[in-house]
């Protein structure tokens, strides 16, 4: 029997075991370090329709997600410590680092007093054209689009078609079947398009999201002054980097690095590719991030580190916080027994 597996029987939580959650932490097993993926820090909502909850915990969770990772032993480090370890093979002690992306306010609300007192630097990857309240949160956009009509008329492939989502249900399989759909096609600037419209057609107001959840200048300034906060870059459109042409790319990364260092007064050293998965960023946008300077960049692929990373600095995994997972699921079998042994058990089993 592993460790882990004792660990959470002892906590009385089989159930969660057999249900798959361990599932959940396969991913940790094993690996030097890992990079985690947050974006939103907040109370729970009590809309039924949050197609986009995945990308939000709550402050509680937070809470007792850093109060594992202080009691693990686990170096929280920053990103450049984290360049620093991979880049002179200095593996001695397991370590994570926290990275935040889009720039949200609720991150500076809810997490950032949590990561102050415990002391525990983080980064924030800003898109900068959400900082200066321009930028597209198309994903907010359909959402919304959604949630607020029961009938939503759609020309897809040539062909013009209309949805009935009245219920939740049908706004959640609406939501599912559209998101997968624009984030199938070709081309970043068809997705754009078809949102665009989407929004004008049913009086959604596309860049109003940014004002109301992304961090201004000014606030980004006031973290960036903190010696525990890195800032990153995260383009400025918040593209699919593969799905434009490669100049258009370039700039992409290139500007945001200027803008940031613009505003803030410091040069962003580290990227995340919008979205971040395979189909959003890579080889050419690996190489290319590497050629601009970039000392990593990360991606949404799921892994922890390895030695061999050190050879793929611009094309690092993360593991996701993800909101569907959190409270008892995750939370309670990470927070089983003691966090210590689970760590000496993975290490264990790894070895
Ligand atoms: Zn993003």
């Amino acid at each position: 029997m592993t460790a882990l597996r004792q660990t959470i029987i002892r906590g009385g939580l089989e159930w969660l075991y057999f249900t798959g959650a361990h599932l959940a932490l396969k991913p940790l097993l094993g690996g030097m370090g890992a990079i985690l993926t947050l974006h939103h820090v907040r109370p729970p909502r009590l809309d039924r329709f949050q197609p986009n909850r995945l990308l939000e915990i709550t402050p509680r969770f937070f809470t007792q997600v850093i109060e594992l990772l202080r009691d693990s032993g686990v170096d929280v480090i920053s990103l450049d410590e984290m360049y620093r370890r991979l880049t002179r093979a200095d593996f001695g002690r397991r370590f994570v680092c926290l990275t935040f992306d889009d720039g949200y306010r609720d991150v500076r609300q809810w997490a950032y007093p949590v990561l102050k007192q415990a002391g525990v630097p983080f980064a924030i990857y800003v898109a900068t054209s959400f900082a200066d309240r321009l930028g597209e949160l198309w994903w907010l956009a359909l959402e919304a689009v959604i949630a607020r009509n029961d009938r939503i008329g759609l020309e897809i492939d040539g062909r013009k078609q209309v949805f009935d989502c009245t219920s939740v249900a049908e706004k959640r399989a609406l939501y599912d079947e559209l998101y997968w759909w624009l984030r199938g096609r070709s081309t970043d600037a068809e997705l754009r398009t078809i949102v665009r419209d989407l929004a004008t057609c049913y009086r959604v107001d596309i860049t109003a999201f940014c004002k109301e959840l992304c961090m201004s200048w000014e606030e980004l300034a006031k973290l960036a002054a903190d010696p525990l906060v890195t800032i990153g870059a995260h383009t400025v459109n918040h593209p699919m980097l593969a799905k434009i042409p490669a100049e258009t790319a370039r700039a992409e990364m290139e500007l945001s690095r200027s803008v940031i260092e613009a505003a803030l007064a410091v040069r962003p050293q580290h990227l995340s590719y919008p979205i971040g998965d395979s189909t959003s960023a890579g080889p050419r946008e690996f190489a290319m991030a590497a050629e601009l300077g970039f000392k990593t960049a990360v991606t949404t692929r799921p892994g922890v580190l390895f030695r061999a990373h050190r050879n793929h600095l611009t094309a690092l995994p993360r593991i996701s916080l993800n909101g569907e997972y959190q409270r008892l699921r995750y939370a309670r079998v990470l927070l089983s027994g003691s966090a210590t042994a689970m760590w000496n058990g993975f290490r264990r089993k790894a070895a």
